[in-house]
């Protein structure tokens, strides 16, 4: 049986596009549905603009710091409005190059929603197009708890595109995005509260991190409520937002986001029209090589819930391309030792395994820390401080997880992931020669373990 192509692709965010050109390159013909936005979630409403208003936060920081190097600072002032109009235009040049990667790899590029009507059909725009092999790459949404009130509350979609910076926010949540966005708030000059339902945000993030972070949040006016959760939210015949938590307090914001998580983007994807089955989570199963309980229909991405980052999206994506059309390339994907960063103010920078999971591991772990003054503060008032951690396997001595809470983690912690992924040991890290004075060279320099 001919087909109208090779591989039909649902979504062009990071895993679909990846796939896309990557099977496009190796002669497949290939298309791709995109029923919103080119580049998906972290080129449109996340990574991307993320990083943007984490930069635009950090510059409150770089005012008055700069004082204490002699430089006369006149007054600052922001204006959200021209942040967000700047972002725009940077997100619409992205859409453009997206748009152009596509096109110039051979991908046939269909706007509009893609509904599966069979094994081997896709529906878009009352079109119906077969292929051998679908690939679902829809991403995700975020999700709301459905408590009284919810409607006035806001998702991170919402918040790249506010009109006004509000004067006082309620954050809901504690992982990633949360701390994130209550460290752009709180940068750009709002009065931020964080509210999460657990003793300490961060779940799964190595303890000493989250209660570093927890310090150095504390140190500059954020409010973290810990233990905390919304019970319903009113809004005040002034605009204003009344939010009633579980345990009776009360407290009013001008805007109450939500950062809870994100479901499977599944909406009327007809599904139904396939064997294709959900985990416990809704989200949808796959084997080790993306095969869904449908063998011609396979799905990667923040839709199968394993890893929701962009690098994991791309790496899949890859994974999938090379096993259909160029299978003499294909490796699987490693999800051992995958780093990431929360690029809260300061970052969050890890790799490898937290002591906790060291431990539960039943290694013989020991740990190194640092923690000191940032030379850049040395001459201004700013109290923040650094966390560097190594977590050790005192058997073999290879270092299991690297750790930091500072300026630039993200970006230290990515060349500290090639070291842990080729098996190197605290030996090899004590004979790595720093870069002097940085503040990366104290992770080869820590010598006698805090605990053992
Ligand atoms: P997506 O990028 O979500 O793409 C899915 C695409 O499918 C979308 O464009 C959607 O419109 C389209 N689509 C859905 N249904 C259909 C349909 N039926 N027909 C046609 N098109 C459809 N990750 C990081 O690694 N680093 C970060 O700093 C980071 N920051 C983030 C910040 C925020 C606020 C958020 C929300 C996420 C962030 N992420 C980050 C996660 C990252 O964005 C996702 O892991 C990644 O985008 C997942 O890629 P994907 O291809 O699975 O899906
Ligand atoms: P996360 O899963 O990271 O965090 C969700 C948070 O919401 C958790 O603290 C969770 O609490 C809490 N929560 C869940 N349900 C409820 C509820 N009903 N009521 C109150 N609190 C609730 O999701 P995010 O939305 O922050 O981000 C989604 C994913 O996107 C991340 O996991 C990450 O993979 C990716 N991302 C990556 C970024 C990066 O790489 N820098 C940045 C932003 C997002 P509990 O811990 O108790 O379950």
């Amino acid at each position: 049986m001919t087909y109208d192509f090779d591989l039909f692709v649902i979504g062009a965010g990071s895993g679909g596009v990846r796939a896309a050109r990557f099977a496009a390159g190796y002669g497949a013909r290939v298309a791709v549905a995109e029923s919103r936005y080119l580049g998906g979630t972290c080129v449109n409403v996340g990574c991307v603009p993320k990083k943007l208003l984490v930069y635009g936060a950090h510059f409150a920081d770089e005012f008055e710091q700069a004082q204490g190097f002699g430089w006369k600072v006149g007054e600052s002032s922001f204006d959200w409005p021209t942040l967000i109009a700047n972002k725009n235009r940077e997100i619409e040049r992205l859409n453009g190059i997206y748009r152009s990667l596509l096109i110039n790899s051979g991908v046939t590029l269909l706007e509009g929603h893609a509904r599966i009507v069979g094994e081997h059909s896709v529906e878009l725009a009352g079109k119906r197009y077969s292929a051998k092999h679908i690939l679902i790459a829809t991403g995700g949404w975020p999700q709301i708890p459905e408590i009284p009130g919810h409607e006035h509350a806001i998702d991170s979609n919402q918040a790249f595109f506010l009109p006004q910076l509000p004067q006082r926010v309620l954050v809901v949540g504690g992982g990633y995005i949360a701390v994130e966005f209550a460290s752009i708030f709180n940068g750009l000059g709002a009065e931020t509260t964080l509210l999460y339902r657990g003793d300490l945000f961060l779940r799964g993030f190595d303890k000493a991190v989250r209660l570093h972070l927890q310090d150095e949040l504390n140190k500059r006016g954020l409010n973290l409520q810990f233990n905390s959760d919304i019970a319903r939210i009113d809004k005040q015949a002034d605009g204003s937002l009344q939010a009633t938590l579980k345990d009776g307090r009360v407290l009013h914001a001008d805007c109450i986001f939500y950062a809870t998580g994100r479901r499977p983007m599944l909406d009327n994807l007809g599904l139904e029209n396939t064997q294709v089955a959900l985990d416990e989570r809704g989200f949808i199963q796959v084997d080790e090589q993306y095969q869904t309980s449908t063998p011609s229909i396979l799905a990667i991405g923040d839709v199968i819930g394993r890893v929701q980052l962009t690098p994991v999206a791309l790496a899949e994506g890859m994974a999938v391309a090379r096993r259909l059309f160029k299978p003499d390339e294909y490796r699987k994907v490693d999800y051992r030792m995958i780093p990431t960063a929360v690029f809260s103010l300061p970052n969050i920078g890890t790799v490898g395994l937290c002591e906790e999971q060291a431990r539960e591991e039943g290694y013989n772990v020991k740990v190194y820390e640092s923690r000191f003054r940032p030379m850049k503060l040395a001459l201004t008032e700013a109290q923040e401080r650094t966390l560097m951690k190594l977590v050790v396997d005192a058997d073999s001595d290879r270092v299991l997880g690297c750790h930091m809470v500072g300026p630039d983690a993200g970006e230290i912690v990515q060349g500290l992931a090639v070291a842990l992924k080729a098996g190197a040991t605290k030996q090899i890290f004590d004979e790595t020669i720093g870069v002097h004075p940085t503040a990366a060279e104290e992770f080869v320099t820590m010598r006698t373990p805090v605990s053992s």
